[in-house]
């Protein structure tokens, strides 16, 4: 038979994962990249070799801006005070859960890779411990052997059951605040009216209930990695190259046209869902398609990257989570973290006795576009740094606080329903963090990019 084509627009991790899977499978497979690099929102900077402009215009293309500075950006640039750091487009972290399906899928090639891991913490009045201690678990065992003992029709039951109605239920002592906090921290939405309960189960049995990991030298370095096992293993990658139109005939996508026309038997879109019809033309879609696919939303945050002159050596390698009450933000409560695996001097993300600190507070896209939300939100991120470390500003040499509206490219809720990987239009599909698939986020993504596998190879 015949070796199919597959063209993936977009080098996010999605569309990355998805072209190992694919070119493991037999197929032929080419990805084309708009920007000069791979990783999409999984993305690092050098900051050395940024100017206020570039790193500006790079945080455009992502939704995100900075909010504060101390000192003001311009004079950070100015007294080079990045040099030597590297910074995600924000905060980033990953679950146990994607690293295992990583190494599943790169094999060797992600042991180029180096994880750094931390369980959860949580500033106790006098002390640094566990968000879950042994204790806790051992007092939550039913509960969270049931869950990971559930199957998909449990989860499936629970998808329409909001998390405020199940704590209601189940949330006594401990529990109460850990599905509090999970819920919140897994889906990156404060408001537990609207977080599905199945949803945040699934993702929390698909990542493990493992802690928390960040890979050495930045994100990006994940996604460079699957990029090189897809030029290894005979993809190609167009660096540079926007598709500027996929060609539909007859209701059946037949290739792009990128720098030239390009045929190709399917073709996989790995762009935010909302931006599909900037390169695809919507009369062709279903209206109600179109209607639905642009008005859907994503998430938000407002993190805070801060660089330390010095740090008690108890602290480094910890990740810690908080929740701010009564804020007046959508769910009244906040939930963030503060993360020192970053200032692990192994991490490679700062120069020499210097400690990178990177933290955020969850918020809707609106609250990240509206200053005044904005500044109670740093308040809370700046207070909860400060119970960790008493009087921070006195070792403060900058820091820096990006808003982003477009953390997922969909928010999981119960209203907003993320759009089926297979598309009206035969031979076009979509994946990444936009579609439906298990988890948030990077999870999502690369459980997107498993399922589109699971489709082309069934069809063929
Ligand atoms: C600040 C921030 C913090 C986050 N924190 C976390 C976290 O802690 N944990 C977590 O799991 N997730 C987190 N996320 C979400 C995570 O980064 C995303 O879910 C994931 O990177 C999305 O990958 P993707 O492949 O779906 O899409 P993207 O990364 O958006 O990739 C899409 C790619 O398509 C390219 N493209 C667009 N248009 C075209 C075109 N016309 N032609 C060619 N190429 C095109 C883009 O340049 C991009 O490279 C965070 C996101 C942000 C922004």
């Amino acid at each position: 038979m015949k070796q199919k084509n597959v063209c993936i627009i977009g080098a996010g991790i999605g569309g990355l994962t998805a072209a190992a899977l694919l070119l493991k499978k037999g197929f032929s497979v080419e990805i084309f990249e708009k920007e000069p690099t791979v990783g999409g929102r999984a993305m690092s900077i050098q900051m050395s070799s940024q100017t206020l402009e570039s790193y500006k215009q790079t945080l455009t293309k992502y939704n995100t801006v900075i909010v504060f500075a101390e000192p003001a950006l311009e004079d950070i640039f100015r007294e080079n005070m990045f040099d030597g750091f590297t910074l995600d487009l924000g905060f980033h972290m990953i679950g146990s859960g994607i690293v295992v399906k990583l190494r599943d899928i790169l094999g060797e090639s992600f042991e180029k890779v180096t994880i750094l891991k931390s369980r959860l913490f949580e500033q106790k009045n006098d002390h640094f411990g566990y968000f879950a201690t042994t204790a806790d678990k051992i007092a939550m065992l039913p509960n969270i052997a049931r869950l990971l003992l559930s199957r998909e029709k449990t989860m499936r039951e629970l998808d329409t059951v909001s998390m405020t109605e199940t704590i209601k239920k189940y949330g006594k002592g401990k529990m109460k605040i850990i599905l509090e906090v999970n819920a919140r921290l897994i889906s990156t939405i404060n408001n537990l009216d609207v977080i599905s309960t199945g949803e945040v189960f699934r993702t929390q049995k698909d990542m493990r209930l493992g802690g928390v990991n960040y890979p050495q030298q930045g994100l990006l370095k994940i996604c460079q990695t699957i990029a090189e096992y897809i030029e290894k293993n005979g993809g190609r990658l167009h660096l540079n190259t926007p598709v500027k139109q996929i060609i539909i005939k007859k209701n059946k996508a037949q290739g792009v046209i990128a720098d030239k026309e390009y045929t190709f038997d399917i073709v996989v879109s790995n762009i935010l869902v909302q931006e599909l019809f900037s390169i695809a033309d919507e009369q062709l879609f279903p209206t109600d398609y179109v209607t639905t696919m642009k008005a859907l939303e994503g998430t938000g945050s407002l993190c805070g990257y801060y660089s330390l002159k010095n740090m008690n050596p108890d602290l480094i390698g910890k990740s810690f989570i908080f929740i701010e009450r009564n804020l007046g933000v959508e769910g009244n409560d906040a939930v963030g973290m503060i993360d020192f695996i970053t200032a692990k001097p192994e991490a490679g993300l700062s120069p020499p006795s210097r400690y990178l600190v990177q933290s955020y507070i969850i918020c809707t896209p609106k609250e990240a576009r509206d200053k005044k939300a904005l500044r109670t939100l740093k308040e809370a991120l700046d207070k909860n740094l400060e119970r960790i470390i008493p009087q921070y500003q006195s070792q403060l040499e900058w820091a820096i606080y990006p808003a982003i509206w477009h953390l997922d490219g969909v928010a999981k809720t119960l209203m907003n329903t993320k759009p089926d990987i297979q598309t009206p239009i035969e031979n076009l599909y979509l994946i990444g963090d936009c579609v439906k698939a298990p988890g948030i986020g990077i999870n999502c993504a690369i459980n997107s990019a498993r399922i589109i596998q699971e489709i082309l190879n069934k069809s063929t």
